[in-house]
């Protein structure tokens, strides 16, 4: 019964580039109308000539430094030959012996590769008889990054995968908008009872995670039956229904030689090593905080695990956070902040007088109940927090002199009650202003002595 899943992940994603990757036509996503960013060179006409962008080039060695990766000394692109209506060359300029990135990690993944080709065109077949090819994106830089076949469960898939997106935005070299097919996965998926490897089955177009990750439980389940029917799986490339939540056989594999894969004779070859600009040390020099670096920062500073994987995962709020703290300083009064950042803000508000209510609440000047009350007035319509908070009556009262009154009335009254009533009824004869810490202290002394 006990089956072993592996699965290998193989991830593309769209770079932002200005122009595409080997001519300067327009890479622009949000083009809407079709064919409208295409020339003669990625329309593969005869005679034309590519040009290698340096800048797809030195997004991919980034990422290759950020995951730790090695950076090619020498590397070229290949011809991948083969027929299809959305390749106008009848062949897809990619890398296959000389990748630019070998080796690295990521969220504890071994990564096999990471190189650069060109995204294919976009096929519309609902559109009456004909199918229709709009050329837009042919051409359009294209990461691939390949994983090793280390992989053991559907979440863990989905988690890398997210990571991976993750980073990509922090190096803004992609948008990685799933749902825009500016990221796609596949996976690769085999199941086997030994240390062995089992016949692996690719499936494709995984355009969201929870896409991949319902689609790797699908054919661990496909599989596990077959075998135990005493079937075999077949070795093919399957696609994924995410209406009947199935996977569907779409073709046998092809194998590597069926592309016929060659360098691309127009193409120069590309010494990395000796490109000043790509020297590891440069391109590490161009690295924001890396989304783990910012975790484990956050984590250092006490800021709990939910709390930091919300400003890891939304920049928004983590560049609003790390302003905050840097205003608020103090380690305890950045865990309130991160406190009430967290259930009270919507929206960011004016991190000064956000920070300001923090430093209040520290001080004991206003309750959590006020402190509430003056974040919502800040939401809704701006202002001074000190201000607001002494416009509403939220300022406590904390001091002694004032609380003295109460305190005894509230011990006279009351004999014998336990000193949490008595606190209550401090604060409610000073109308709810009472600083409950001073009360208590207040209260204590009284019954003490
Ligand atoms: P191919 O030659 O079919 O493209 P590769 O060896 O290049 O196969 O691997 C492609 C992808 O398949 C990689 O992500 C790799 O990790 C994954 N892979 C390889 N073998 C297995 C396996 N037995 N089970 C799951 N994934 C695998
Ligand atoms: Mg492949």
């Amino acid at each position: 019964m006990d089956y072993k899943l592996t699965v290998g992940l193989e991830i593309h994603a769209e770079l932002k580039t200005r122009t595409k990757m080997f001519c300067d036509s327009k890479n622009d996503p949000d083009e809407k109308s079709p064919n409208a960013n295409i020339c003669p060179v990625c329309m593969g006409y005869p005679g034309t000539l590519p040009v290698i962008n340096r800048e797809a080039v030195k997004s991919i060695l980034r990422l290759g430094v950020a995951v730790g990766g090695k950076l090619a000394d020498y590397a070229e692109f290949d011809r991948k030959n083969y027929f299809y209506p959305d390749i106008p060359k009848g062949y897809q300029i990619s890398q296959y012996k000389h990748p630019l990135i070998s080796g690295g990690e990521l969220s504890g993944v071994k990564l096999t590769r990471i190189h650069l080709e060109e995204d294919t065109a976009r096929s519309t077949h609902d559109k009456g008889e004909e199918s229709l090819v709009d050329f837009n994106r042919a051409g359009v830089p294209l990461m691939e990054l390949v994983t090793e076949p280390v992989i053991h469960s559907a979440e863990e898939a989905a988690s890398f995968a997210k990571e991976l997106q993750l980073l990509l935005q922090y190096l803004g070299i992609s948008e990685a908008n799933m749902e825009k097919g500016e990221m796609r996965v596949e996976a690769n998926v085999s199941v086997s009872k030994t240390s062995d490897f089992g016949t692996k089955v690719e499936v494709k177009n995984l355009n969201s995670f929870r896409a991949t990750a319902k689609a790797i439980d699908f054919e661990y389940k496909r599989q596990v039956e077959l075998i135990d029917k005493g079937e075999k799986v077949a070795q093919e490339t399957r696609g994924w229904d995410e209406n009947a939540g199935e996977t569907f056989s779409q073709r046998a594999k092809e194998e590597s030689h069926d592309y016929r894969y060659f360098p691309d004779p127009d193409l120069p070859k590309l010494f990395i090593k000796e490109i000043p600009e790509f020297s590891e040390e440069n391109l590490k020099a161009t690295l924001p905080e890396l989304p783990w670096d910012r975790r484990r920062r956050l984590l250092n500073l006490g800021v709990s695990p939910e709390h930091a994987e919300i400003y890891v995962t939304q920049p928004e709020w983590g560049t609003y956070f790390g302003e905050v703290s840097q205003t608020l300083k103090e380690p305890e009064l950045i865990i309130t902040a991160s406190n009430y950042i967290t259930s009270e803000l919507k929206t960011p508000i004016d991190a000064n007088e956000f920070a300001e209510t923090v430093r209040m609440i520290g001080t004991g000047e206003i309750s959590s109940k006020g402190a509430k009350e003056i974040l919502k007035i800040l939401q809704a319509q701006g202002g001074e927090a000190r201000a607001i908070a002494e416009k509403n009556n939220l300022m406590q009262i904390s001091d002694r002199g004032q609380l003295q009154k109460f305190a005894e009335e509230a011990v006279t009254e009351n004999k014998e009650a336990p000193i949490q009533f008595l606190v209550g009824q401090v604060i409610k004869k000073s109308g709810g202003r009472a600083n409950p810490a001073i009360a208590q202290e207040l209260l204590l002394e009284m019954l003490n002595r």
